[in-house]
């Protein structure tokens, strides 16, 4: 595995293998990583022939409250899950080399990001901005025939998915399954700072979720009878979300059924963690 920290030095590794007509997989991250990423990274390594993982926590994507400088960070670590498996190239680019001086261009994808993470209240349009801006100079970066991102984050995915298809960006987008924990708490780098007390009330999260998904399946499809039962879960736990929200999986339009799939989404402050998972119901997952 090489680990290349400039986009010149990823243009010329990449270059050669493009004329070769490999296929080149992308998964971008921002490091600290668990089984979620290392399920996005297994999924590329069968499906490509050269597998590059971006590292890169983007400051663009965080708020002035936010937690860009406590973010998890453990590069010796990373590297050494992404050799084990089997990444051709790490890149670990500095902030500069992302956003050298005078950069000033943002990508704005509309609608979509204007609600649950991105409404005012939460995080707020800005993220997803950091978010569209930065995924879009990867992919001119890498120039990957395919990109991973992982179905926890359903929001962004969605958004992902509306950047490639409004800019006619040639990458197909693949969307992975949310990896969990045993106990059912999905993975997330900010599971970090839970303390053993947070982590068991954050469980309450997925519990929230598989009480909705047993309520749909007992026939159950009014929204508020959904949203309903999921509250209760998290009433239980002692947890008020940030969001709970019974949304259409396409554009995340409010539903008032569960009527074809409906993307249930949470967001919750547990201690010192954000945290936000969600499930599709009433759908083919
Ligand atoms: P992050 O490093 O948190 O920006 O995540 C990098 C990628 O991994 C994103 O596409 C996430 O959606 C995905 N990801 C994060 N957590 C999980 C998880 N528990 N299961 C599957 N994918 C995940």
């Amino acid at each position: 595995m090489r680990t290349v920290r400039t986009v010149a030095e990823l243009r010329e590794l990449l270059a050669p293998e493009r004329r070769a007509g490999r296929r080149i997989g992308l998964v971008p991250t921002m490091g600290y990583f668990h089984d979620g990423h290392l399920s996005l990274m297994r999924r590329a390594r069968e499906e490509n022939d050269l597998l590059v993982v971006s590292l890169f926590v983007n400051p663009a994507q965080f708020g002035p409250g936010e937690d860009f400088q406590a973010y998890p960070r453990d590069e010796d670590r990373d590297e050494r899950l992404a050799e084990a498996e089997g990444v051709d190239v790490l890149f670990a680019p500095p902030v500069d080399e992302v956003y050298p001086d005078g950069f000033d261009t943002t990508v704005i994808v509309g609608g979509l990001t204007e609600t649950l993470e991105g409404d005012e209240a939460q995080r707020g349009p800005d993220h997803f901005q950091g978010v569209a801006t930065v995924v879009a100079k990867l992919f001119n970066m890498a120039q990957p025939d395919a990109a991973y991102f992982g179905q926890k984050d359903a929001q962004q995915a969605l958004v992902i998915r509306k950047l490639v298809s409004d800019l006619d960006i040639p990458v197909a987008i693949e969307v992975c399954p949310t990896i969990r924990d045993p106990d059912g708490l999905a993975l997330s780098s900010r599971n970090a700072y839970l303390t053993p007390e947070e982590r068991e009330r954050a469980l309450a999260l997925n519990r929230a979720l598989r009480a909705a998904e047993a309520t749909v399946a007992e026939g159950t499809v009014e929204a508020d009878a959904v949203v309903a039962a999921a509250r209760a879960e998290l009433d239980r736990a002692g947890i008020e979300p940030d969001y709970l929200q019974l949304r259409s999986a396409t554009d995340l339009s409010p539903v008032e059924r569960v009527n074809g799939s409906a993307l249930l989404a949470v967001a919750a402050r547990v201690g010192r963690a954000r945290l936000i998972d969600n499930a599709i119901l009433g759908g083919d997952q």
